[in-house]
């Protein structure tokens, strides 16, 4: 039986102590191990970012890619490769500012991708610039008199781009962390989770006992949750203020694009064969 520590190399996370990241790492390893994938049916494909720092740490194909393009390389290799367990990993910064046009597209085109978003409402790797997720108000180097916007709604506009899997995770919570990636990974079609994570540098504003007072868990606000309703979806993001963790929206019949599409007009490269478990130890 596959335990969540076959999922991860040998490299030793470079992130700070206490940062929420370790956290979802163990969260992905669980479900993989849950699952009890190869290691070679994995694709883990991130952008840029701490959050990104991930696909280096993780026993399996993958590519650290470009600032906001993790998605357009991901679904490239996932034409090619239409068996793989394809995983994005990217954060708030990387999905949701210079990444945001390739995730509406990608969450339209449904293919079966599943899509983790590391949110910690802040830029981290280049030191604590306000992002698109951070709270107005928020002080940085780059908002000194406090940021003036109000944060992204991220799973309402995913829905409304027709998103077929929406929801919401913490870092800390690693119960429902678990289980809302495990319905992710099943879920036929592109499945999109934001996942609340402390950077506990950078961000001193939504800490661990920001995010502990502020998040509702779905069983206490809304336990008859109907989550093949966009309508009820919409409502309990508007009723949480989009704090909410659980599953929001699951499309009921959802049919992934290369389900869709006979795989061999999707697929790009013809010649393409499945790595080879050899291949693959060669490899790593
Ligand atoms: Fe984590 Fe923040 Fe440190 Fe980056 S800067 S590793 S997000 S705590």
């Amino acid at each position: 039986m596959a335990s969540p520590r076959d999922y991860k190399n040998t490299i030793v996370p470079n992130w700070c102590p206490g940062c929420g990241d370790y956290g979802i790492q163990n969260a992905i390893s669980a479900v993989c191990a849950k699952k009890g994938w190869a290691n070679e049916d994995i694709t883990l494909i991130s952008g840029i970012g701490c959050s990104s720092r991930i696909g280096g740490y993780q026993y399996c194909y993958g590519a650290h890619t470009t600032h906001g393009r993790a998605l357009p390389f991901a679904q490239g290799i996932k034409c090619a490769n239409k068996d793989q367990h394809m995983i994005v990993c990217s954060g708030d910064g990387d999905s949701y500012a210079i990444g945001l046009g390739h995730a509406m597209h990608a969450i339209k085109r449904n293919m079966d991708i599943t899509y983790l978003v590391f949110d910690n409402q802040v830029y981290g790797l280049t030191k604590g610039q306000t992002s698109p997720a951070s709270d107005k108000g928020f002080v940085t180097k780059t908002t000194p008199d406090g940021n003036p916007l109000t944060p992204l709604d991220a799973p309402a506009m995913a829905l409304a781009a027709g998103a077929t899997f929406v929801a919401q995770a913490y870092a800390i919570d690693s119960k429902t962390m678990i289980n809302v990636i495990e319905r992710a990974v099943d879920h036929k079609g592109f499945s999109y989770v934001n996942i609340f994570t402390p950077c506990v540098t950078f961000n001193h504003l939504n800490t661990v006992q920001w995010y502990n007072e502020h998040l509702v868990k779905m069983e206490d606000v809304a336990p008859d949750h109907d989550p093949s309703s966009k309508a009820a979806a919409y409502r309990l993001l508007g009723e949480t203020n989009s704090l909410v963790t659980g599953v929001i929206y699951e499309e009921k019949d959802s049919v992934a694009f290369g389900d869709i599409v006979p795989s061999k007009d999707v697929r790009l490269i013809d010649h393409v064969e499945k790595p080879s478990a050899e291949l693959f130890e060669d490899l790593c």
